[in-house]
């Protein structure tokens, strides 16, 4: 089993690179969101104590997140390889991801910062529009529509989210600091760190990690 981990704040670029990575290497994408909708889909038990948390409006704590991601990882052979995003948050689930790792033999092989400057995560995300016809993505200079704030495919009304304006953006990034400074500093005194600079073409930061991974 390997585990690789991906860490980048909103608008890096994370979703794409992860998809891509996933089709040219065989490393499996497993993301946080995606687990905890699965164990609660399948009713397992620690699928509904995490529903509970999350009915009564209150963070999934990290022994439960930690039991989600342990099943995930026993459905998988020995040759699994693993890319884990939007996991772990905490130095608490950092330690026990390798806890759980050391168990099965394996530990993190690589962790990816995605590294944008905060100008260009602020113009990507304040940028952006999406459709409410079709979800279709939009930014107001990177991907212009046609004509402005309708839909090219499908005529529909463009919008910006709530999340996205930029008093929000900002508050968001400050929060993603905060929040991984800490496991920056942990995975680098473990020398598995490994910035990409993420702020040039995408196929460009694709090609970075996985020839990295290749090395
Ligand atoms: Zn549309």
């Amino acid at each position: 089993m390997d585990a690789i981990i991906l860490l980048g704040a909103p608008g890096a670029g994370k979703g794409t690179v992860a998809e891509v990575i996933q089709q040219q290497t065989g490393y499996e994408h497993v993301s946080t969101g995606d687990m905890l909708r699965e164990a609660v889909k399948a009713e397992r038990p620690v699928g509904l104590e995490a529903k509970s948390y999350m009915e009564a409006g209150e963070l999934v704590p990290d022994d439960v997140i930690l039991r989600i991601v342990q099943e995930r990882l026993a459905l998988g052979d020995s040759e699994a390889q693993y890319m884990f995003d939007g996991f772990p948050r905490t130095i608490e689930q950092a330690e026990g991801l390798d806890r759980v790792l050391e168990e099965a033999g394996s530990k993190v092989s690589h962790v990816f910062m995605l590294d944008v400057p905060r100008d260009v995560l602020v113009d990507r995300l304040s940028g952006r529009r999406i459709c409410r016809g079709c979800g279709a993505v939009y930014h107001v200079r990177n991907i212009p529509s046609k004509v402005e704030n309708v839909c090219d495919s499908c005529g529909g009304e463009l919008y910006q989210r709530p999340d996205d304006n930029e008093e929000t953006v900002l508050n968001r990034l400050e929060v993603f600091n905060k929040q991984t400074a800490s496991l920056i500093d942990y995975y680098d005194k473990k020398g598995v760190l490994e910035r990409i600079e993420a702020a040039q073409p995408k196929e460009v930061t694709q090609k970075a990690i996985v020839d990295r991974l290749a090395g």
